[in-house]
């Protein structure tokens, strides 16, 4: 037994997670109230090892935002604008389809596609960019939307949301992305995110979802004005659904970032909460094959560490992150693959590419030395022409 469990006050709570065990909400309670990180990450990394061995992976993708016009006015939000406001943006899909052909040369295989609730473009705007992703390579996995999203589209063209999924499937969607979820507790989103969906309509999104077969991601944003006792309501919903549905892949824990909005929080997270955040997901959720420590919000340093406190995936390339950074985030706005790569083989995980279903596309070898890595110069190329266009 671990040195640190055996003389700690979580070590009943590590006895029913040997013995297969789920741990109450009591517990996770618990299990964040601790001070005692080097326990509590080590009954975490005991999950993570029997869920995924030694294996920690990441996914080469290229974000894109289509348009940051937005209806509602989230409190936490910095990235939507109104019509009126000069940095404004959308995309045609023309452009879409260019930054993806721009993205294919370094081999990515996922587009991750959101964007505000647009007063007015056509449903046929967003069945016709996912069927021009596709026409540009069939084999590019399309993870888009978020819940609030497709609630948005359901009714800007009078259809149920189950019609609006099937024809967006149709169309290409292989995933939905898992974002909006913020914190659930109604009193909570009334305080950051009031107008949003509630989250028995987030749910119920990626239910309809789950049961045309599908799957998809879901999120926590943590470090905001909700409580300890929030965040296990949270996720004790999350993992109510997944009893329900097995259609969750992972959930990304994702770091508040405080500039330019009005929730009145001084700081991002701390690097305790964010270790402690993503170690109680990964004991709680005990259904759910995978944790992402999502580097955009974390930094890379971070996410790396994360990786030993219950995280097997540090997410993408993501090559045009808006969200985070116009909120705050300090971290670049891309990664290469070789520095991911670096970061897992750094932890003493084995670095698996993965696609949009974390399921493996390449698994990199050991490497004698830790400092050894992988060099794509093609990859390196396109990244650099972009930070340079930046
Ligand atoms: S969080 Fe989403 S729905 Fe809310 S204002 Fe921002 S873009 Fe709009």
């Amino acid at each position: 037994m671990n040195f640190f469990i055996q003389r700690s006050e979580l070590r009943d709570i590590y006895d029913k997670v040997v013995a297969g065990e789920r741990i109450s909400d009591a517990d996770a309670l618990r299990l964040f109230e601790t001070k005692d990180l080097n326990a509590l990450g080590a009954i975490a990394d005991f999950v993570r090892q029997r869920k995924v061995g030694n294996r920690a992976s990441y996914i080469i993708n290229r974000y894109v935002n289509y348009s940051n016009y937005c209806i509602l006015s989230c409190q936490f939000c910095s990235f939507s604008r109104k019509k009126r406001d000069a940095d404004g943006f959308q995309f045609s899909i023309e452009e879409i389809v260019q930054k993806a052909r721009e993205a294919l040369k370094i081999g990515i295989t996922e587009m991750h596609i959101v964007g505000g609730l647009h007063p007015s473009l056509p449903f046929s705007y967003y069945t016709d960019m996912l069927k021009a992703l596709k026409n540009l390579d069939a084999r590019l996995q399309l993870k888009c939307f978020t819940a609030i999203e497709i609630l948005h589209l359901a009714w800007l063209s009078k259809k149920s949301v189950e019609q609006v999924l099937i024809e967006l499937k149709d169309a290409g969607l292989a995933s939905l992305t898992g974002g909006g979820a913020e914190i659930f507790r109604k009193e909570v989103r009334s305080q950051i995110a009031k107008g949003k969906e509630s989250a028995e309509e987030y749910l119920d999104v990626h239910r309809t979802w789950h049961k045309l077969g599908q799957r998809s991601t879901c999120t926590m944003l943590y470090g905001h004005v909700e409580t300890l006792a929030d965040r296990v309501d949270h996720l004790r919903q999350l993992r109510a659904l997944q009893d329900e549905t097995n259609g969750f892949v992972a959930l990304i824990p994702l770091a508040y970032q405080p500039q330019d909005n009005d929730i009145p929080v001084e700081h991002a997270p701390t690097g305790f909460d964010s270790l402690r955040t993503i170690a109680v997901s990964r004991i709680y959720l005990d259904n759910f094959p995978h944790i992402t420590a999502y580097w955009v919000g974390l930094g890379l340093k971070l996410a790396q560490v994360a990786l030993s406190y219950g995280a097997d995936d540090i997410h993408g390339t993501i090559i045009e992150e808006h969200i985070f950074h116009m909120a705050g985030a300090t971290s670049p706005q891309l990664q290469t693959e070789t520095d991911m790569v670096k970061a897992i083989r750094e932890a003493g995980r084995t670095p698996v590419q993965r696609n949009s279903f974390y399921e493996p596309i390449k698994i990199l070898a050991d490497l004698p030395s830790t400092n050894a890595t992988v060099e794509n110069p093609a990859h390196s190329k396109v990244l650099e022409d972009n930070l340079a266009t930046a």
